[in-house]
């Protein structure tokens, strides 16, 4: 099975056309590559575009992420205090 960068950080695409999940990105995509769903061979965007989406759904999730750990940090006796 080719590996695939989708697969090496664990973050697929979705198909806009037909609903496929786990859309591939390409190994080695440059900016202007085009994103195939292998389903119904359509084109959902270049890696370029792809790439700005995935960042930004990485960003959120890591966001997230921070969050809920404040969040248990700070939670019963661990809560600061304000005098
Ligand atoms: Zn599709």
């Amino acid at each position: 099975m080719r590996k695939t960068v989708g697969s090496s950080i664990g973050i697929y695409l979705s198909c806009g056309n037909c609903g496929a999940d786990k859309v591939p990105i390409p190994d080695k995509a440059a900016d202007d590559t085009p994103i195939v769903c292998p389903a119904c061979d359509g084109q959902l965007a270049t890696w370029g575009t792809a790439k700005s989406i995935v960042i930004e759904k990485a960003t959120e999730e890591g966001l997230k992420a921070i969050k809920d750990k404040i969040k248990d940090t700070f939670s019963g006796d661990n809560r600061p205090q304000v005098d």
